[in-house]
Parts: C-alpha cells; structure tokens; sequence
C-alpha cells in the first residue's frame, strides 16, 4: 500500500521538475559556446535557458572565456568587443535567472588556449606554444584566432590564474563552478613541456580548483582525464599525466579528444559524456549519445548545442569564402542576427530527441516520433508530418560542420566546391535528390492546418528559394 502511495507521489510529480530529473541522468543540458554568439542579449538568453529546462535539462556549462569584459587582460575581449555581454555585462544576471529554473551553471574555458586566452600573446610574443616542429606555434582558433600559450613560462600560469580568478570571483561568483576544458588542437611542445605538458597544465588547474572550492566546497570543476590517466591523448602524441585524482573533481568524456576511462569514472563526484549530436546530427544520432553514455556509466549526458553568430575574420575550417561574413546559426539563413535559432522547427526536433532519449534511452524510435508530433503538431499531428519534420532536419545538418551551413542551404559553399573540383556529378545528384523530396515537403504543406505545419513549410520554401537563377545551374546534370 505505502509503496503505491509512493509510486503516485512519483508519477504526480512534475517531469520536469528542475534538479530531480527522471532517467539515467543525474546531470542533463548543454554545452553552449556562449563567447561565440556575440548577437544575443539577456532576454534572449533567458528565453534559452528557459529552453534548456523546457528539455529536462539541469545543467548549463556556458563557455565565458573571451566573452566578459575583463578588467585586468581588456586584449581578452577587445576581438569580441560587439558581444552583448561585453557591452552590458550580463551573465551574472543570467545565472540568477538559471538559479530560478533550477539550472546549474559552469564558466566553461580552455587553460592557455582558445578563446580569450589566445588573445594574450598578442600582447605577449614570448608566451607563445611550441610545436612539433620547434617553432612558435601558427596562429589557431574558432572564432578567436590567437595561439596558445606555453604552460611552463610563469608569466603563463600567472596570466591564466588571474584570469579566471577574475571570472569566476570578481564577475560571476554565483556560478555554480568551471569547466576547465584541456585543449583538443594543440599542446606545447618545448623543451620543458612535451611529455610533461600535462603536468604543467594541472599546476594551474589544481590551484584554481583549490582556490574555488576554498570559498564554495560544493562547487562543481569539470576537468579532462588528462592529468590522472596515463593514456596516450587522442591527436597529441604524448601521454596524459599520472597525479593524484581529488574524487572532488568531475570528469568530461567526448568522442575526439578525451578517451573515456572507467576507473576514474567511479572514483569522480560526477562525469559527463559530450558529443555533437543534438548541434550537427539528428535524432538518432542523440539516441545513440544518450545510450553510450549510459553504457559509459557516466552520470551526466551533456552534449553540444553550439551554435556561432561571429564575423569570421579568418578562413574558418579552410573556407575562404567565410571570411568577413556573419556566421548562420545552425544554417538558418531566415534569422535576423539578434534571433537565436533554438526555437525554430528544425532544431526542436533535435530539442525534442534530448529531452526524450536522455530521459529514456531505450524509447523506440516509433513512439519518439509520436511524442515529437505531438510537440510540433499537436493532436492534428499525423504520421507522414512528422517523417516531413525529420527529413527537413536531417537536410539542415546535412554535411553541416562548425562553421559551415550544409551544402542543400548554401550556394556559395558549393560555388566554392565547384572551385575546388569537389562538386563531382555523383554530389549534384545527390544534393538535387535532397532538394526534390524538401520541395515535395513544401508542396504538401500548401495548405496548413497549424503553426508546426506552416513552419515546416517555410524553412523547406526558404531552402530551396536559394537555388534560383544562377546559383540553381551550380547543381545542373550537365556541367
Ligand atoms: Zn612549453
């Protein structure tokens, strides 16, 4: 009996009731690139946060490095000087409007690299990495394109103690922690470095992390396994280190750039897997996600949802044809800058696949399609829609990467293709397929019944009203 009344306690309790989430998960949300997104102001931030908890999420870890508007290293933000957290520094309200959502919020940034941080050898040439070849490391980033730093000079571990000090104490003490996320395109390889990089990087992350937890012991630090492994570190050619682990410390795992380590699971006050399923993929690829990392037996499935609104200043991934030109979050080129893309049909079904796989990775497929109808239709949603949502999903991420829109939604990623010889017969046919089923998608939902159908309707329009004229011949049969 007692045990019935408890079971309809349970049931009777909200399912989204903030930091007691149902499922697998202790630790459930977002990685969000948030210095990467200059366009948005606190109320569109609120609204995604919002989101996050919308999706079952209780985690936010939000990357801050070179998006506050430092005091002590202005070269920091001077690249991102037109971000709106820059201009109206407001994260620390954010963070109190997670709070009331029951979202925990990490300062996410790399120890001597990416954003912000590379900025300071700017000012500071000396401070520069080595490489593998022995020369100062080449300019890198996403974004943010500076170099990173050699951990061995003293200036280094002082420059990033005192930036982080000054983000996690001065701007933003009612985080609730750090992610501290190791580097996955480059380490130093100088004479003091090399094998022993690692260990030169943990003398900065031990001593922040003392420091935070000296004034909040509850504070979450999430660190890479790359001090407390021994494991080769996937791209790098050297080992990780082999100190000490703090069962304080929380773990993050992904895919290309932290091999996932069982003993040092166990032992963590929490771990987390990240992939970039619910930002690149689709559905089945977070169903997957959430399966690994209950497999993984992490406790946490924290996966990307980046997504960038920067004037690219380099040739990002190679592309010269991106140079100067504003970044299309997830390839929505409808948005205005200052609109974040989150709430747009395409990526809700992303949206929806979390909230529902990370809850319950065993979910069939078919029944996710019927929750998923019923979020982006309603009670008129019928089956063949919701294949309709799903194929023009998959078309948005289709060959998409970080920085550039998929190949269906971008004429001039293909113009430059063609330039490079890559847009073999075999790809025009491909990309035309795609575009003959999102053109029947249209033609289907002529006459819509709801708001979700009138949507779909207008994103697949909006895709295929880029292929007029001139940039239509680009996916011509004959060359
Ligand atoms: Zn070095």
């Amino acid at each position: 009996m007692h045990s019935i009344l408890a079971a309809l306690a349970l049931l009777a309790m909200p399912a989204d009731d903030g930091l007691k989430v149902a499922g697998p998960f202790a630790q459930r949300g977002y990685y969000i690139t948030f210095m990467r997104m200059p366009t948005y102001d606190l109320a569109d931030w609120k609204r995604i946060v919002d989101g996050i908890r919308d999706d079952g999420g209780n985690t936010l870890l939000l990357w801050v490095g070179g998006a506050f508007r430092s005091k002590t290293y202005p070269i920091t933000w001077k690249y991102n000087a037109e971000h709106e957290n820059v201009r109206k520094d407001f994260v620390r309200d954010l963070i109190a409007h997670a709070h009331t959502r029951g979202i925990r919020v990490l300062l996410g940034f790399t120890p001597f690299g990416y954003d912000g941080v590379n900025q300071y050898p700017l000012e500071h040439p000396e401070l520069k990495a080595v490489g593998k070849d022995g020369k100062p490391v080449a300019p890198f980033g996403i974004g943010c394109w500076g170099y990173n730093l050699c951990p061995s000079r003293p200036e280094s571990q002082r420059f990033m103690l005192e930036y982080v000090r000054e983000m996690a104490f001065d701007f933003y003490p009612d985080a609730d922690g750090l992610l501290i996320e190791s580097s996955d395109y480059a380490i130093c390889h100088c004479k003091d470095c090399g094998e022993r990089f690692f260990e030169k990087e943990f003398e900065f992350v031990e001593r922040i992390s003392g420091e935070v937890w000296a004034r909040k012991p509850e504070a979450t630090i999430v660190v890479f396994p790359h001090y407390f492994s021994g494991a080769e570190v996937p791209g790098f050619g050297v080992k990780a280190a082999k100190l000490p682990f703090d069962p304080r410390w929380s773990l993050v795992f992904t895919p290309h750039s932290s091999s996932p380590e069982p003993d040092l699971i166990k032992k963590a006050r929490s771990s987390l897997w990240w992939d970039d399923s619910p930002a690149l993929r689709r559905p089945e690829e977070i169903r997957a996600g959430a399966r690994r990392a209950r497999e993984l037996g992490v406790s946490g499935y924290v996966p990307s949802l980046e997504a960038f609104t920067f004037v690219a200043t380099e040739a990002e991934e190679g592309q010269a044809w991106l140079k100067g030109k504003r970044q299309v979050p997830l390839g929505f080129g409808w948005l205005e800058p200052g609109d974040p893309p989150y709430d747009e049909l395409p990526m809700r079904v992303n949206r929806v696949a979390y909230r529902e796989f990370s809850r319950n990775p065993d979910l069939a497929f078919e029944a996710f399609k019927l929750i998923l109808g019923r979020d982006l239709f309603g009670v008129a949603s019928t089956s063949p829609a919701v294949d309709d949502a799903l194929e023009l999903q998959a078309g948005f991420n289709f060959e998409r990467t970080w920085c550039q829109p998929s190949p269906l939604v971008s004429p001039e990623r293909v113009r430059a293709m063609k330039g490079r010889g890559e847009l073999t017969p075999k790809k025009r046919a491909e990309y035309r397929a795609v575009l003959d089923r999102l053109r029947a998608i249209e033609r289907r939902h002529r006459e819509p019944k709801v708001e979700g159908e009138k949507e779909l309707r207008r994103a697949a329009g909006w895709m295929f009203d880029q292929w007029g004229g001139e940039n239509g011949k680009l996916l011509d049969p004959a060359p």
